[in-house]
């Protein structure tokens, strides 16, 4: 079979490989949609080591072409979502509160990390039956491929900023994930949502999902900003987006009590530090928590009933739309240079 991915550092390409083998309790998927995302570049940039013949790709629906004898859900044919975190769920690590770390951090990311992606005729999921969820009716394919990261990830940014009713929450990125974070704190009952963003198009989905409020870093110091419109720091601030100037920045514009946190991907040189004072000389008792989204099937499936009760549209972030395999390669440079009107990039796969 064909796939692509990264041939070596900073080099993408095509790439042929068997067909994966499908374990006990697995499956093996045929995609039907799938999206790029900025965690593929990423990793063929060297953002998590040196990695070779690896095909990339994390977000997919797809159909059922082969399964286990011992998997009860799913038939050959099943059109089904899959969670870009896949744990292994007789690993220790997914018996405590967070599911994204089964065998060590975030060792429930399979796709990019300890085997090869979703792009490609075909893929291996492992525990297919608690990994997998059947596309629900009422929900489009390219609706449900952006629950299994954006939303997913996006969301679980609100979870740990554990936003309330009425609260001030600053969302600090506003690329796809940021505004899934949008939309979501606007489900968990915040007031004010204040969005840092620039790019028009982002800004414009950003108020349609919820933000009350954008700011720009182009018109001046966003704490600064952020301190005067909410007149002393909000109750929390979600990292979506930025470089290590943002953990900063967030810690300074929170309030005393408040809750800081982070789904963004930082680089590992770069280095997290903040002044004293903006911790309150470390007595302003606020949260700082970072965290990668849960994965399996019933977190995928609570997304997905976000989208299938009309909670949440997430069609608003699909931009760029191709077709057919070979198309995979445009969609990754796409996402790869990320030009001005691009949120998210899908292609559709017969
Ligand atoms: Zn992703």
């Amino acid at each position: 079979m064909k796939g692509f991915g990264m041939l070596a550092l900073n080099k993408a390409g095509w790439i042929e490989k068997e067909k994966p083998i499908c374990g006990a309790l697995d499956a093996i998927v045929h995609p039907t949609v799938l999206a790029p995302c900025s965690s593929d570049t990423h990793v063929l940039h060297g953002g998590s080591g040196e990695k070779e013949n690896l095909i990339l790709g994390h977000e997919a629906v797809g159909k059922v072409v082969e399964v286990d004898s011992l998997v009860n859900k799913f038939k050959v044919g099943d059109t089904v979502v899959v969670p870009c975190v896949t744990p292994n769920w007789l690993a220790e690590g997914v018996q405590g509160e967070y599911n994204a770390h089964d065998e060590g951090f975030m060792g429930s990311f399979k796709f990019l990390n300890s085997k090869d992606g979703t792009f490609a005729d075909y893929f291996h999921v492992n525990h297919a039956d608690a990994n997998l969820v059947l596309l629900p009716e009422g929900v489009s394919p390219e609706a449900a491929v952006m629950t299994v990261d954006m939303m997913s990830t996006g969301f679980h940014g609100v979870e740990n900023a554990n936003v309330e009713f009425g609260d001030t929450v600053v969302v600090i990125g506003i690329g796809p994930v940021g505004l899934m974070a949008v939309a979501g704190a606007k489900l968990k009952g915040a007031g004010r949502i204040i969005a840092v963003g620039t790019r028009p198009n982002c800004i414009a989905v950003a108020k349609e999902y919820g933000a009350t409020d954008i700011i720009s870093y182009k018109d001046g110091d966003i704490v600064q900003q952020i301190m005067e419109l909410t007149k002393g720091g909000a109750d929390s601030v979600i990292i979506a987006g930025g470089n290590q100037d943002s953990f900063r920045q967030a810690i300074e514009m929170t309030k005393a009590g408040g809750y800081i946190s982070n789904v963004n991907f930082f680089d590992i040189q770069e280095v997290l530090s903040m002044p004293a004072l903006s911790w309150g000389l470390g007595m302003a008792n606020k949260t700082i928590r970072g965290g990668f989204c849960p994965g399996g099937a019933l977190r995928i499936q609570k997304m997905l009933d976000v989208v299938k009760y009309g909670r949440v549209d997430t069609t608003k972030l699909i931009t760029h739309r191709f077709n057919g395999i070979e198309k995979i390669e445009d969609a990754f440079y796409l996402m790869d240079e990320k030009p001005k009107d691009l949120i998210k990039p899908v292609i559709f796969i017969d």
